[in-house]
């Protein structure tokens, strides 16, 4: 099995995460390394720049690659989206100068539209555009007089800002995603599982506490998610043991309302990993 990884940039440390949490022993790439092989399993991992990613799946170099759903969507590739991967969360946004009195996209008509994603801009721009293609520092473009507004990705805002430039909305969601060729292996959706069993254990939390009977049904109704809780007995008369997976993004929401409700002895762990 081979799997294509981004060589470079934000997306390369947490790939290279996910192999090693998914239990494959990624063995420690250097950084001039083109390619890496796993101990536990007979995978090979391929360093090859996001960008390129894409191709590599659709003409079958590799078995399945982790890039950039943006950037799958932008090279207009014959693949299978196996799983979006919980990282690299951002979107492709369109921006104007804070100057600007533009106010909506359907405004740019006819304007220059600076951009890394040609396809993607001309495709999710309401209006027709010029599109003026660039390498890098998009953000520049305005400034320079190349540009009257921008389409780029943004995660935080905060280079939107610093260069003086203001949103005028998100065109696209994009986050990491796990591709394979338009006709994907049963070895390769098999893979493809026990990478979901572990992004999806890393927004659930395993929640243990204790409490007296007469409390149980206040908590069951206070702890969300599909699984029925186990209702364990205790050494304690009157008292039992609640276990539980609830939703990691929950957590600070649920604590205080489950003491108040009369749970003691809170444990909350991390779980490693959530199938069938
Ligand atoms: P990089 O190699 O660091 O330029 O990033 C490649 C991929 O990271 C992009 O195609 C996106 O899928 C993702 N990404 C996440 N947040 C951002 C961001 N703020 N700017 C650029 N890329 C981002």
């Amino acid at each position: 099995m081979r799997i294509a990884v981004p060589s470079k940039g934000r997306l390369r440390e947490p790939a290279i995460t996910l192999l090693e949490d998914a239990g494959l022993g990624p063995e420690t790439p250097g950084d001039r390394a083109l390619a890496f092989p796993c101990r536990y399993a007979p995978v090979e991992a391929l360093l090859v720049r996001a960008d390129d990613i894409p191709e590599y799946v659709q003409d079958g170099v590799v078995d399945c690659g982790i890039t950039g759903l943006d950037l799958v969507r932008e090279r207009a590739v014959n693949v299978t989206e196996l799983l979006r991967l919980g990282f690299g969360a951002c979107t492709l946004e369109v921006a104007v100068p804070v100057e600007s009195t533009v106010t909506n996209a359907s405004e740019l008509t006819g304007t220059r539209v600076a951009t890394t994603f040609p396809r993607l801009a001309a495709e999710l721009l309401p209006v027709s555009v010029e599109l003026v293609q660039v390498d890098g520092s998009v953000e520049l473009a305005p400034r320079l007089g190349l540009a009257d507004a921008i389409v780029d990705l943004v995660s935080s805002g905060s280079t939107l800002r610093t260069n003086g430039l203001r949103s005028l909305g998100p065109l696209l969601h994009s986050e990491a995603v796990l591709i394979a060729g338009s006709d994907p292996s049963e070895e390769t959706r098999q893979f493809a599982a026990v990478f979901r069993s572990v992004v999806e254990a890393r927004s659930a939390r395993y929640l243990m506490l204790n409490a007296p009977e007469d409390a149980v049904a206040a908590i069951c109704a206070l702890v969300p998610g599909s699984r029925a809780p186990s209702i364990l007995p205790l050494a304690e008369p009157g008292m039992v043991a609640v276990h539980s997976v609830i939703p990691a993004a929950e957590v600070w929401r649920l604590l205080p309302e489950l003491e108040a409700a009369g749970a003691t002895s809170i444990l909350l762990m991390p779980v490693e990993r959530m199938l069938g």
